[in-house]
């Protein structure tokens, strides 16, 4: 009974997939062996045991990670990720990304990535914000506005930011907002930060559609895997851009659109999904299994849920010409290969979900200011950001003649090295 709240099993290795990405970038930037050999092995890796007593009585001991991939250009920077199957090489490759990521999207961050095996949805709230606590006493040292930033990922939200940020300000003796992102708007968390990431997939889509597809966002069909802070950012803003959304899905299901379309506003549908179980059982839908969201005929393919979602299983049966990668991870790379051989373009995860990096070195630089901008503000960076890092990776690729996610990593990677090269690590 215990192993099934704190104990996961590893299925997927993310942390491989990363550094096969890292090996081909190299070798194609004929990158010197000395920096290619601090960048394919993190910095420092934190690993930390959590008693807990839970409300049952028992003490459960839970696992907590914090990886520092790389610094270079700044804090490490990265999410917080609450999942049973939660381990190291997760929290390995994540860190990776995001130091590709904020090279990326132009940020004065390197990567990081952290998290607890645990399953949340098995804590009361009062577990669960006493787990967030030691697990912050645990890194304090190794956290802050000027160390490591964390922030959300899958199944941790603003309360948990709040909690960190409420933590390390009592062990600090005052408040210090700049640590956490994405916290409530109440304790200095930005406008625009919690819907960030689905607004950068969706204006990233809006790109990529016109680019390669030759069409705008009415023309196309879109089908969305996981409907979390993501998934359902995305959906919401392809569905205010235009977008047909033909179907979505999230852990207990999928839901085909009857007639190729939702026939309903997004906030009826995200009202009907409050409770995750009903996506099987919408009234304007026809449940499908997630297997099949993914194989639907339709023009753009997001999957907006976790890693090793399109495997060399099942890329072959992957219909759609676009896929965006909301998520981190979502292909692995030998999946990679097939789609390109079946004629399908990838806009890879270290550009496509990058929006909501870019909103939280927002907020990081609102609270070192003790300033607060408008929605209006933050979205118009946002877009202008986002339009900018798109149009970089797309022409690079074209003139190299190399796929968007090849050129994504090599743009990150040599800005990285030149950071380095300039401090002087070597
Ligand atoms: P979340 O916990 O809010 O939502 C995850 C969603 O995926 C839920 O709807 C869940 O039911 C669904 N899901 C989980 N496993 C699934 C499966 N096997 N099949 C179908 N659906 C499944 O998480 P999130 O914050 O939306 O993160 C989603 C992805 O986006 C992750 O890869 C995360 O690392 C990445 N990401 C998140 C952010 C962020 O700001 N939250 C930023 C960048 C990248």
């Amino acid at each position: 009974m215990v192993e099934s709240i704190g104990q996961g099993v590893f299925e997927k290795d993310p942390y491989s997939n990363a550094l096969t990405q890292l090996a081909s970038v190299a070798e194609f930037l004929d990158l010197e062996p000395e920096y290619y050999e601090v960048l394919k092995t993190t910095m420092k890796e934190l690993v930390v045991h959590i008693p807990l007593k839970l409300a049952r009585g028992e003490v459960v001991t839970f696992t907590g990670y914090r990886v520092q991939h790389n610094n270079a250009r700044g804090p490490f920077k990265g999410g917080i990720r609450y999942h049973k199957n939660m381990d190291l090489n997760d929290a390995r490759a994540l860190s990776m990304w995001m130091t590709w990521k904020t090279a990326i999207m132009d940020v004065p961050f390197g990567g990081a990535k952290g998290g607890i095996t645990v399953d949340p949805d098995k804590l009361n709230m009062d577990e669960l914000e006493q787990l967030t606590r030691r697990y912050v006493d645990m890194l304090k040292d190794d956290i802050g506005p000027e160390i490591d930033i964390p922030a959300p990922d899958v199944n941790t939200n603003p309360q948990i930011m709040g909690w960190i940020m409420n933590e390390y300000s009592r062990l600090r003796g005052f408040n210090v907002p700049a640590v956490v992102t994405g916290k409530p708007l109440e304790l200095g968390g930005s406008e625009g930060r919690l819907s960030a990431t689905g607004k950068g997939v969706a204006i990233c889509t809006r790109e990529a559609v016109q680019r390669f597809l030759g069409k705008e966002l009415h023309d196309v069909t879109v089908a969305v895997q996981g409907f979390g802070n993501v998934g359902s950012n995305t959906v919401r803003f392809l569905m205010d851009m235009g977008a047909k959304i033909a179907g979505v899905s999230n852990i207990y299901g999928a839901a085909k659109a009857k007639g190729g379309l939702f026939g309903v506003s997004f906030d009826k549908l995200n009202n009907d999904l409050v409770n995750p179980h009903s996506i099987s059982s919408l009234v304007y839908a026809e449940p499908i299994t997630n297997e099949e969201l993914l194989e639907m005929d339709v023009d753009v393919l997001i999957p907006a849920a976790m890693e090793g979602q399109i495997t060399e299983y099942n890329a072959s049966k992957i219909k759609a010409k676009l896929i965006m990668e909301a998520a981190n991870g979502p292909i692995t790379p030998s999946a990679d290969s097939i789609l390109y051989k079946g004629g399908a373009k990838i806009v890879p995860d270290v550009l496509a979900n990058a929006g909501g990096v870019l909103v939280s070195y927002f907020e990081w630089v609102q609270n070192l200011n003790r300033d607060h901008w408008s929605e209006i503000e933050v979205n118009a960076k946002l877009d202008v950001k986002m339009k900018n890092a798109f149009k970089q990776i797309f022409e690079f690729a074209a003139l190299k003649n190399i796929e968007m996610r090849e050129a994504a990593v090599a743009i990150a990677v040599d800005k990285v090295v030149k950071a380095m090269k300039l401090a002087g690590w070597h």
